[in-house]
């Protein structure tokens, strides 16, 4: 799990010099599918979060870890772009714009 520390670290070296997604393309990528959770928590503990996908009211646990503010930002079922390009279009097909 090296990498996934080293990645923090760059993240939030990146954020405390006041970077965000749109002058960072590191924060850009990894935000696609993260979402980062400051914390201070010391031992493991459990948060609802809900699914950041537009339409989607799931919401899904997400395991705080001490020193990891790295954490999903899908529900399990939305955790693939795939199924999120799948997501949108099915919404379209059900809902056509009027
Ligand atoms: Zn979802």
């Amino acid at each position: 799990m090296d990498t996934a520390t080293n990645i923090e670290r760059a993240l939030l070296t990146h954020l405390r010099a006041g970077g965000t997604a749109e002058t960072s393309p590191l924060l850009r990528r990894v935000l696609r599918n993260n979402q980062i959770l400051l914390h201070n928590y010391r031992v493991e503990a459990i948060k609802d979060c809900a699914c950041a996908l537009e339409g989607c009211d799931r919401s899904f646990p997400v395991i705080l870890i001490p020193n990891q503010v790295l954490y999903p930002k899908y529900c399990k079922a939305h955790r693939s772009e795939f199924r999120r390009e799948h997501h949108q279009s099915l919404r379209e097909k059900a809902a056509p714009a009027a």
